[in-house]
């Protein structure tokens, strides 16, 4: 345990019920925790199912350190969701008629939690609060007991940077159509996007407003923790601190305070293969020969989609591992695989159907590509392991981390996604066996691996001693310290 903090600080997280933020949560919570302070995450009594397991094997390990869980009270039916609805998870496998837009109304739900937020503050005095973005009420919830308020996005520095600059200066209202490529005025990198690809929200639309108070919360807020190291978008990170953020501190990869297989493997759901078997399986490939296809903790495509995957990754000639999630209308048949395929690509291919231990995955020396839909924990994860990726983004910020990969890192090669996904094209079997390919054999590719293998390189010396989100991350204990 680290000794630069004399007293132990009291961290609370409150992270969105979805578990692209849960896990880099409980990872935050790990990373403190091992630093020396005391974490307690709060959540709704499913999703504390979820994570009861892992704060528990570290709480086993770690006899000298704490990761507590506080559950709030969430009433779904009485909430008006359905029962049951108290993360993403199940909003993304609901596909009965009457989901409407069941994904806001959960979002706004959440503000049930402010007075059980409020009172848990009155009672433990914690040294602060760390809110996911989603909880803008949290910021005054916090103030009113002299408790700092610290906003968690759960995104790069890059896409920050990308949605301040589209906001300032609206470049996409200045082109003819929504398919025509504009640059990003005032981000460094002359960044090109189109409108169908930027996530902008009207400020006129409920989603739009509640961004709005996303981003006043934010600037009334103590600051911003990022799971980005800063080496690899130094640029973006001050452009972040001098022009968006009052105060940012990056503190990643976070993934990477998961060390031993069972840490790794645990993460978020229990997986749907035997981590064992699946090393086994790695343990048989060629150095950096496996492509790991996984498109995140949500997105489900159709069969179609999934059949041009699936032909595309057996046409690529590649070792590949790849997730398939199906959501609740496809039932258990599966027409979405081609015939015979399985056999086929025996010894070459893995499918895991559900939850793959993703980290354990990406580590493995086997693996040399990430076909991933730029989720930025993915991203983060892939970076680290120092892997090249093909980018697929769908929507919410993945374009711009597409961007980054592809045009700022070098490390990544465009699937072919033009838009985001509910209006998104068929991506063709030759288009993913192209990528697929492209990352893997080749000169370029030697050239992509090189990069992305120093990147995580840096990435590791970031989080250890004196690397810079190790200091970043001590800055910022300190500064918390200081105001006890
Ligand atoms: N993940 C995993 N196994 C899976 C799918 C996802 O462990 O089968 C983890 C992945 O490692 C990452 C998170 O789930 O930490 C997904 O977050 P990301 O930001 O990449 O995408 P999102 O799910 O939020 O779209």
């Amino acid at each position: 345990m680290n000794s630069e903090v004399s007293e132990p600080i009291h961290i609370c997280f409150f992270p969105f019920m979805a578990q692209g933020h849960m896990i880099p949560t409980l990872d935050m919570a790990k990373l403190f925790s091992s630093r020396g302070a005391k974490s307690t995450i709060i959540t709704t009594p499913i999703n504390s199912k979820i994570l009861e397991k892992q704060t528990e094997a570290f709480n086993n390990q770690n006899p000298d350190l704490e990761i507590g869980i506080k559950i709030f009270d969430f009433p779904c039916v009485e909430l008006g969701l359905p029962e049951g609805c108290e993360n993403v998870d199940f909003i993304n496998s609901y596909q009965k008629p009457d989901a409407g837009d069941l994904s806001l109304k959960f979002l706004f739900s959440t503000k049930y939690m402010k007075q059980q937020l409020e009172s848990f503050i009155e009672t433990s005095k914690p040294s602060c609060l760390v809110a996911d973005m989603f909880f803008p009420w949290a910021t005054q919830s916090a103030e009113k007991f002299g408790v700092p308020r610290l906003v968690f996005h759960g995104t790069s520095f890059f896409s920050l940077c990308c949605s301040y600059n589209m906001r300032i200066h609206k470049p996409h209202k200045k082109v003819a159509t929504r398919s025509t490529p504009f640059v990003i005025t005032g981000l460094p990198g002359d960044i090109v996007m189109t409108s169908q690809q930027a996530n902008v929200s009207n400020d006129e639309t409920p989603r739009g407003k509640f961004m709005k108070e996303v981003r006043e919360s934010e600037s009334i807020s103590f600051g911003v923790l990022v799971n980005s190291f800063y080496e690899v978008e130094s640029t973006y990170a001050d452009f972040y601190r001098d022009f968006v953020a009052k105060r940012a501190w990056h503190i990643g990869p976070l993934s990477l305070c998961n060390v031993d297989l069972a840490e790794k493997a645990g993460r978020g759901k229990i997986a749907n293969v035997d981590e064992k078997e699946c090393l086994k399986w790695l343990e048989s490939k060629a150095t950096g020969s496996v492509v790991y296809v996984s498109f995140g903790s949500g997105t489900s495509f159709t069969n179609e989609q999934l059949l041009e995957i699936a032909a595309g990754l057996e046409g690529s000639g590649q070792n590949f591992i790849w997730v398939v999630r199906k959501n609740e209308n496809q039932g258990e048949n599966e027409e979405w695989l081609p015939e015979g395929f399985e056999e086929r690509t025996k010894g070459k291919g893995l499918i895991i159907r559900g939850w793959a231990p993703q980290v354990l995955i990406l580590d493995h020396k086997a693996v040399g590509g990430f076909v991933t839909h730029c989720g930025w924990n993915s991203v983060m994860e892939g970076i680290a392991a120092g892997l090249p990726m093909v980018t697929w983004p769908m929507g919410a910020e993945q374009f711009y981390n597409e961007k980054l990969l592809t045009k700022v890192l070098k490390t990544g090669v465009n699937v072919g996604a033009t838009e985001l996904v509910k209006r998104g094209k068929l991506i063709s079997r030759e288009e993913v066996e192209k990528a697929v390919r492209e990352v893997i054999v080749g000169e370029e590719a030697e050239e992509r691996r090189k990069r992305a293998k120093k990147l995580g390189e840096m990435a590791k010396a970031a989080v250890e001693e004196g690397g810079s989100s190790y200091n970043d991350l001590n800055k910022f204990m300190e500064e918390v310290n200081g105001r006890k």
